[in-house]
């Protein structure tokens, strides 16, 4: 190494992110605050993962007691907490069995791993395609990063793996292609995220589930970002009453505990047998009690109700600014998973939000605000956080 490039070196830590110019050191529901005890409202819940808001009482009092008990134990031993969690998981889904893994990118492994063992060994075919969309984003290990339908996540990675092919994303003509003799899955978002908050139009995504259940292809539908509640209910997937064969979580599962997982019917999940798949930490006591009170505190709650109202008020409030200024071009998502399309460079309203009035959003892609509060949001938040966006849309000062 140059000295000169060692000069310019001031952290340790590798540069595969463009850190924004704040450290974080307290969080506690929609806020969090900086080493300066600046307060700032938190609507980017950790890119979709404090689904419950930072430091949830009841996560915290489960995670605590088993901080006391065993932190970890490896899976040639049944997990108490991983066997509840895989129950609850099951119980309030259409899925029968569940595989446990550490992050959104092992998830989706694990569904393209299944998804070639059901074809191969299951079915006894030679099938091992799986397609994927133009703009999704499915994670950055290798497989992972092979099936993202993004040039710029795969620059400079080349040989991709094989076996992915891409289409266009709600192009109802491309569905004449959607199948080939060697297509065994197809992967998709619900509501694409990274790739610019896109949603499935309703009639495409039935389109697809219809073609891929008539040729006995798999429908696996990524729901790292728009599940656990972010888009109004548990899964995207009953917002599309659709019935996938597998789906993979992680983000906000383990509400901030990192924490990943495949949910499968059985006939897939058959294709996963002792020694074909596996994971050291998958399915940690901490990580899986973290799930289990993350999904309890949503589920035995009135949480999934009332996030609607709170939803219905943030998205009219949207509207209604967005008839006030002409730099908002369009906004769309589903449910708390909201994009607002601008003239100039998102980065620059994003930027603008957090150092003049401390409002913590992001970007999906050049042009798209992305804002994803928690769900635990509560309508005086909501007001604030209008307030905020109007001041930063300069329509009034806040
Ligand atoms: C974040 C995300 C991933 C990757 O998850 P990691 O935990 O970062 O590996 C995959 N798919 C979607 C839709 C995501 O939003």
């Amino acid at each position: 190494m140059s000295d000169r490039i060692a000069d310019k070196i001031t952290t340790r830590v590798m540069s595969t992110y463009n850190r924004f110019p704040i450290t974080l050191k307290k969080g506690k529901g929609s806020y969090v605050w900086g080493q300066d005890d600046q307060a700032y409202l938190d609507y980017t819940s950790g890119i979709a993962t404090c689904n419950l808001g930072h430091v949830p009482t009841t996560v915290k009092a489960a995670v605590e007691n088993q901080l006391n008990e065993l932190w970890h134990c490896s899976n040639l031993y049944t997990i108490p907490s991983q066997e509840k969690l895989a129950n609850q998981l099951v119980e309030h889904t259409v899925f029968d069995q569940v595989f446990f893994c550490n992050s959104g990118a092992e998830a989706n492994e694990a569904a393209i791993k299944i998804a070639r063992r059901y074809a191969q060994e299951i079915n006894q075919s030679d099938k091992y395609e799986i397609v994927t969309f133009n703009q999704s984003f499915h994670g950055r290990t290798l497989a992972t990063l092979s099936a993202t339908g993004q040039t710029k996540i795969q620059a400079g990675f080349q040989p991709l793996m094989p076996g992915f092919r891409y289409l266009p994303y709600n192009d109802k003509d491309a569905l004449a292609d959607l199948i080939r003799p060697e297509t065994c899955a197809v992967l998709l978002e619900l509501v694409q995220g990274e790739g610019g908050v896109i949603p499935a139009g309703l009639t495409w995504v039935k389109e697809v589930v219809r073609l891929c259940k008539e040729n006995n292809v798999l429908v696996i539908i990524d729901e790292i970002q728009t599940g656990m509640g972010r888009t109004g209910s548990l899964f995207a997937y009953e917002k599309y009453q659709i019935e996938p064969d597998v789906i993979s979580v992680a983000k906000g599962l383990g509400s901030g505990f990192p924490i990943g997982a495949i949910l499968a019917k059985n006939y897939v999940a058959e294709a996963f047998q002792p020694g074909s798949h596996g994971s050291t930490f998958g399915g940690n006591p901490v990580a899986t009690t973290a799930g289990l009170e993350t999904l309890r505190t949503m589920m035995d709650t009135d949480l999934l109700t009332e996030v609607e109202a709170k939803i219905a008020y943030l998205w009219s409030g949207l509207e209604s600014l967005a008839n006030k200024t002409s730099e908002i071009k369009e906004i769309r998502g589903k449910g708390f998973l909201i994009g607002i399309e601008v003239e100039g460079k998102a980065i620059d309203y994003v930027t603008k939000a957090r150092e003049n009035h401390q409002l913590l959003i992001l970007v999906a892609g050049d042009h798209v605000i992305r804002i994803l509060p928690p769900l635990t949001t509560t309508i005086e938040e909501i007001d604030r956080a209008l307030c905020k966006l109007e001041a930063l849309f300069e329509i009034t000062s806040c």
